[in-house]
């Protein structure tokens, strides 16, 4: 496995690939590797068969954080994570540094953005205004240095996943997005390098987020059509029955679009963000 820093010496690899035929299947991540990353490295694995090559981008990305939020604190371990990449048959890992990412970015001469301007402006964008902006930018830097055919993406971010997959059919990246499945701990828990945050009580009352996902499709189940309104209202109660539960949202949308819904059927897709403690999390599921 290699370890590449470079964007110059990432691209030409990609380029060589390329130009022999080889398939490249991509992951992009922002480290603190755990098993839901892994399973998105495999899915890659199965995409470009043995032959094929798989990067895993390592990268915690500063423009997609809000300078409120957690960008010095967030957890990494570049030398775990490189042992599980390479446990996992990684190919390549491209752990590029600032300066190689936003090129005169420290003396106010960076200035190029890719911005999606529908799909990023309700929940986590409405929530953390710049955040897509930042993501939707270094996906696409991404792109151009990896040269991927194929893209692996978790759900577990799922307006994320809409928003890449919207760009790059937009802006006609020749890359294949493969949204996987969210993997979960024992209790229900969406695994997260953010998890690492939740000390003693507040990683039992991190569930609440499964616990909301479970109730919401039992009622569906139930009643056939619930108001949103009303879900919402009774969601947002039980959430914050936990002492250090904060609900920031909780949205019934159309899957496609992300348009919000009035009435909650079977089908329509549920996401929610909670404060748990000082740790924003998020989950979402199809009802
Ligand atoms: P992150 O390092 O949090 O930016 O995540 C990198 C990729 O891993 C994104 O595509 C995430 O959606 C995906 N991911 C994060 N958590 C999970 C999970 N529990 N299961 C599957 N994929 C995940």
């Amino acid at each position: 496995m290699r370890i590449i820093s470079s964007a110059a010496a990432m691209q030409k690899f990609a380029l060589q690939w390329k130009s022999a035929g080889v398939k490249i299947g991509f992951v992009p991540t922002m480290g603190y590797l755990h098993t839901g990353h892994l399973s998105l490295v495999r899915t890659a694995r199965k995409r470009v068969g043995p032959k094929g090559k798989v990067v895993v981008s390592i990268y915690v990305n500063p423009t997609q954080f809000a300078p409120t939020e957690d960008l010095s604190k967030y957890p990494r371990d570049l030398k775990r994570d490189l042992k599980l990449c390479r446990e996992a048959g990684v190919d390549i890992v491209f752990t590029p540094g600032d300066a190689e990412m936003y090129p005169g970015k420290a003396e106010g001469n960076y200035s190029t953005y890719v911005v999606e301007e529908n799909l990023g402006r309700v929940m986590e964008g409405a929530s953390r205004p710049t955040h897509f902006r930042g993501v939707t930018t270094v996906v696409a830097k991404l792109f151009n240095i990896v040269l991927p055919d194929v893209s692996v993406f978790g759900q577990k971010d799922f307006q994320q996943a809409a928003i890449i997959q919207r760009m790059t059919r937009d802006l006609n990246f020749p890359v294949k997005i493969i949204i996987a499945p969210t993997l979960r701990e024992r209790d229900g828990l969406a695994m997260s390098s953010r998890n690492k945050y939740l000390m003693g009580d507040l990683r039992r009352q991190a569930t609440v987020l499964w616990c909301a996902l479970q109730i919401a499709k039992w009622l569906v189940e139930k009643s056939k059509s619930v108001s949103a309104a009303d879900l919402k209202a009774d969601l947002k109660k039980l959430i914050e029955i936990e002492p250090d539960a904060k609900l920031d949202y909780v949205e019934f949308f159309n899957p496609e679009t992300l348009l919000p819904m009035a009435q909650v059927k079977r089908g329509t897709h549920m996401a929610l963000a909670v404060f748990v403690g000082k740790t924003r999390l998020i989950d979402n599921a199809k009802l």
